[in-house]
Formats: structure tokens, C-alpha cells, sequence
């Protein structure tokens, strides 16, 4: 199931732009892929994935973090993949199950904030990894993620 409107249904690819308009029968699915805030909106309906989930970042946005990983994994108890796109939902580069960076795809060039990793990644893909250097705006993307409450 892809969450994101800009991607072509196909046999093995559902198309939901709006998990509130499923059904229960259709709660229940392989894998589950979106922006995180997509993915989050997914968990709380109550969505039940039993391999994976893939979370889109974009580039010139945010990269995903820690926290929010850790919250999507929990949540669906199954593991949580980075895919790393440009504008247009081309791939850039993928997470493997390493978890040590984000492998490039072929053509995929230097982004700003990234270093490439040309070492050998544990998973045996021999594609460079991107390895994030800079830090988002900690205390930001921590409010953006855990909204703070109002003042009473
Ligand atoms: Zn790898």
C-alpha cells in the first residue's frame, strides 16, 4: 500500500490517498509506504503491516529521524526503510537491511548535507551509501514530531 498520491496503482501496488476511507478489510496489508506523516496517520487508524514499511524523504526536506523510526517500528513491529527521493518520486537512494546508511542508486548525484560512503556496507551491496552529515534543527523538527501543548 503507497500512501502517496504521485505513484501508479498497479497489481501488486495499491494506491490510498486517504486511510480514512478504508475499509477494515483492507487494514491488513504486506507492507505500507509514505511520507512519515502519511505513515503516522496510517498507525493511528489502525493500519496492520506484517513485513515493512518504507518512509519517503525528500530531498531539500527533512531525513528521517531516530525517534520517528523507533515510533513506526514499534507501532507496526515490523522494519521501518528509508527511501530517499528527488521532487518528482525518482529513486535516489534505498535503505538496506543494515540500517547503515541509504545506498545509491545508479545516476543518483551528490546532494548537500550528505557524504558518500564508499566502504563496504555489512549487507553486501557494494553501492555507495549516503551517510547524513548535518543536523536538522533539533529543537524544530522535535516540535514538528511532538507537538508542544499550549499553555493553560
Ligand atoms: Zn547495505
Amino acid at each position: 500500500m503507497v500512501l502517496a498520491t504521485a505513484f501508479a496503482p498497479s497489481r501488486v501496488v495499491h494506491v490510498v490517498p486517504d486511510v480514512s476511507q478504508l475499509s477494515p478489510a483492507e487494514c491488513t496489508v504486506d507492507a505500507v509506504a509514505g511520507t512519515v506523516e502519511q505513515l503516522r496517520q496510517a498507525a493511528v487508524r489502525g493500519i496492520t503491516v506484517s513485513r515493512g514499511v518504507v518512509v519517503f524523504t525528500y530531498e531539500d526536506g527533512a531525513c528521517l529521524r531516530d525517534e520517528e523510526r523507533d515510533y513506526l517500528w514499534e507501532r507496526f513491529g515490523v522494519p521501518v526503510f528509508e527511501q530517499y527521493l528527488s521532487r518528482t518520486n525518482e529513486l535516489l537512494a534505498s535503505e538496506c537491511d543494515a540500517h547503515d546508511g541509504l545506498h545509491l542508486t545508479a545516476g543518483a548525484g551528490a546532494r548537500a548535507g550528505f557524504t558518500i560512503d564508499e566502504g563496504r556496507c555489512p549487507c553486501g551491496d557494494p553501492r555507495p551509501r549516503y551517510i547524513q552529515l548535518s543536523e536538522p534543527d533539533e529543537a524544530a523538527e522535535a516540535e514538528r514530531w511532538y507537538p508542544v501543548p499550549a499553555a493553560l
